[in-house]
């Protein structure tokens, strides 16, 4: 729920395709606008270091207000903001229906797209967009790329230099076998213990959960057979988060066109689409429709599509979920992701983990600060770290076994930081989703 407000946020289409989007003197002037807007508002000064870098601007300038800001400077802002779109959704009084049309988290995606238009997104940058491409070699040859990324590694020093990567920040590893192959050798099978569910679900691997982390997609699919759900992993190709942190809109809505085309044949027949990575179903569901507004099949994608803790909590709900689980001993301390939060859905993931017996859950709603590829940048990773400093001591001193976010990357950062929060003391486990630990509950977890 948004503070001041008691309308609902209603997002407006992305005007990418009309050429005043790129005019730089537009643009700085609709910057001003918001920008005084929020000077005299303030309210989200602890949101992220995106506010406190524009207010420090403004009050440091020659007469402490915006007009003698130079614009020049309005890159700092930008360059802090990971659109989690906190502002935007938790914050802000004046967004759309609100006369004053603000969306923070747009604009500065606009200004994003203008330079990437301008000026070419840089190589190293661009290289961390392309993930399928990265995961395909990355996952042949998995082991050696684990070694040469883990942190202390010797290889991190070139990576520093080369591709700007913290050599501090904890970066994800690869699988050696992608969801998608290990569907394939093990094809999900219903339980046919299970009463049949009229659903079918072809589950969106993303790139994350094809490539790095196929726990999650193990145990969605365990789950969703054990509760007698027909499922298929499907991956056309990933969502365009990483694309779109680089304003490369016109790249995104390639991608999206072309994983609408490829997934409406599964919707044709009766497949749910569930997504297990908040970004990702965020992406399917709203962001794309705002960047093609008038494509068919990105709608009915949009309609189409769950995400895992979402689709879960909607079959108990509705249908009621399978018996057979035991409690999970030891509590969880379950970090709600900005990207969950955005789907405006309420808590999800921790009423999928209250749906385990005697389930002991602690919810944390703070941002983790990593902001996806942005956080592990050098010169962005002590600002990611500080910004989830907040989250990860309430994670930390909620004193559960288990530590999880719905954001695979969020739950990587928020190890690392209950790491250094902890010292010597026991930390909690991490687990990759709240679906791991009910897969464990049922017994059929296979990680
Ligand atoms: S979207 Fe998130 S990071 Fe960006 S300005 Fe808003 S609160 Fe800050
Ligand atoms: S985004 Fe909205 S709530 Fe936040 S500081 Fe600006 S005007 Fe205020």
């Amino acid at each position: 729920m948004r503070e001041g407000s008691l309308e609902a946020p209603t997002r407006l289409p992305l005007d990418w395709e009309n050429p005043d989007f790129y005019d730089e003197a537009k643009l700085d002037a609709e910057m001003r606008r918001i920008f005084d807007i929020c000077h005299g508002c303030r309210r989200c000064f602890n949101l992220c270091d995106s506010f406190p870098r524009l207010f420090d601007l403004v009050d440091e300038s020659a007469n402490g207000e915006l007009d003698t800001v130079d614009s020049k400077d309005f890159k700092k802002v930008v360059d802090a903001c990971t659109l989690c779109d906190m502002c935007f959704l938790t914050k802000c009084p004046y967004v759309p229906p609100h006369e004053f049309n603000l969306d923070f988290p747009h604009l500065l995606l606009r200004y994003r797209a203008v330079e990437a238009k301008k000026n070419g997104v840089g190589a190293a940058d661009r290289a961390l967009t392309e993930t399928d491409r990265n995961g395909k070699w990355a996952t042949l040859i998995s082991g050696a790329v684990n070694w040469a990324t883990r942190r202390g590694s010797p290889m991190r020093g070139l990576e520093e230099k080369v591709a700007g990567i913290d050599p501090n920040a904890e970066l994800p590893k690869y699988a050696s076998q992608t969801l998608e192959a290990r569907a394939k050798a093990n094809p999900p099978a219903r339980d046919e213990a299970a009463p049949a569910k009229a659903r079918k679900v072809a589950l969106y691997a993303t790139c994350y959960g094809d490539y790095n982390d196929t726990s999650i997609g193990v145990a969605a699919l365990a789950v969703l057979a054990k509760n007698g759900v027909e499922t298929k992993v499907v991956y056309p190709g990933c969502c365009g988060m990483p694309k779109l942190e680089q304003g490369l809109l016109d790249e995104v809505a390639d991608g999206a066109r072309k994983v609408a085309a490829a997934l409406a044949p599964y919707i044709d027949e009766g497949y749910d689409i569930v997504a297990p990575v908040p970004s990702c179903a965020l992406m399917l569901k709203f962001e794309w429709p705002l960047i093609l507004p008038n494509d068919a099949s990105v709608k009915r994608l949009a309609d189409a599509t769950f995400d895992l803790s979402e689709y879960v909590v909607d079959i108990a709900k509705k249908e009621g979920l399978a018996e057979g689980m035991a409690p999970v001993e030891g509590g969880v301390a379950f970090h709600m992701s900005c990207h969950s939060r955005a789907q405006n859905f309420g808590q999800k993931g921790a009423e999928l983990l209250r749906l385990i017996p005697q389930a002991d859950v602690a919810v944390v709603e703070r941002c983790s600060g990593h902001g996806g590829a942005w956080g592990y940048k050098k010169g962005n990773f002590e600002t990611a770290m500080k910004v989830g400093k907040p989250a990860m001591r309430q994670l930390d001193t909620a004193g559960k076994k288990h530590v999880v976010s719905e954001c695979p990357l969020a739950g990587i950062h928020i190890e690392q930081g209950i790491e250094t929060l902890a010292g010597d003391k026991p930390k909690p486990e991490r687990v990759s989703h709240p679906i791991v630990l009910m897969a464990r509950a049922y017994g059929v977890a296979s990680e």
